[in-house]
């Protein structure tokens, strides 16, 4: 019982210090940590299973801030988990855009506009960089670059922006996912029922057919 209220205890702590460390990353949900998202990044560095030095985007900076919050020493970035570059953003050839929706799919800002078989545009202004779209499309139409608007901007100073819109998206596919699981739910319930009154129509015709006098 006392294991099991000490367990209890470490899970709050580790939770809590996983959400101080997750507010020292810069929000690109960009995977190159190892993990799929910032969040999942920080309780692995909170429950011991990463180091910290695994995040690209945040850079020495990053590290930097992580060290002092967690009384470590500083260490340069992994360069397995890729290297530091300033801050990009991502384009599209709309010359070369199939309109597939496949970088639409995988843009964990939604910061990619466009419809099936439409060309798609990134929206500069909400591209966080995470790079994630670059491998999704089919006929390698998207580029990153350097983003002007943004010249040696901390690593983190649009984190909050990018959390926002990354919960953003999060819920609206939930939502999608509730809706089409409603939907695929009253389909069932209608075919049930149209099935169910059909039986009961024949039962109905057969005790009808039976109750009749012969002639
Ligand atoms: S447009 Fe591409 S690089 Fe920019 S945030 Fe979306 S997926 Fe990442
Ligand atoms: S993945 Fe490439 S081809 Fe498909 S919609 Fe996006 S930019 Fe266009």
């Amino acid at each position: 019982m006392a294991g099991q209220a000490a367990q209890t205890v470490t899970a709050t702590v580790a939770s809590e210090l996983a959400l101080r460390i997750d507010a020292l990353l810069p929000q690109t949900q960009c995977t190159r940590c190892g993990y799929p998202a910032c969040l999942a990044y920080a309780e692995a560095i909170a429950s011991g299973d990463a180091d910290i030095n695994q995040c690209p985007p945040g850079g020495a900076q990053g590290i930097r801030e992580l060290a002092a919050a967690l009384g470590r020493d500083e260490k340069p970035l992994n360069p397995a988990n890729g290297v530091e570059k300033p801050a990009e953003i991502a384009v599209i050839d709309e010359e070369a855009c199939i309109g597939c929706t496949k970088c639409i799919q995988v843009c964990p800002v939604d910061a990619i506009v466009g419809a099936n078989k439409l060309m798609h545009t990134v929206l500069g202004e909400e591209c966080n960089g995470c790079e994630l779209c670059v491998p999704a499309c089919p006929v390698d139409c998207i580029a990153m670059i350097v983003d002007a608007a943004r010249p040696g901007a901390p690593h983190n100073a649009r984190a909050s922006h990018y959390r926002r819109r990354y919960e953003a998206r999060n819920a609206r596919l939930a939502r999608e996912r509730d809706e089409r699981e409603a939907m695929i739910a009253a389909r069932k319930a209608e075919v049930r029922d149209t099935t169910r009154n059909a039986v009961l129509d024949a039962i109905a015709r057969a005790r009808a057919k039976r109750a009749r006098p012969n002639p």
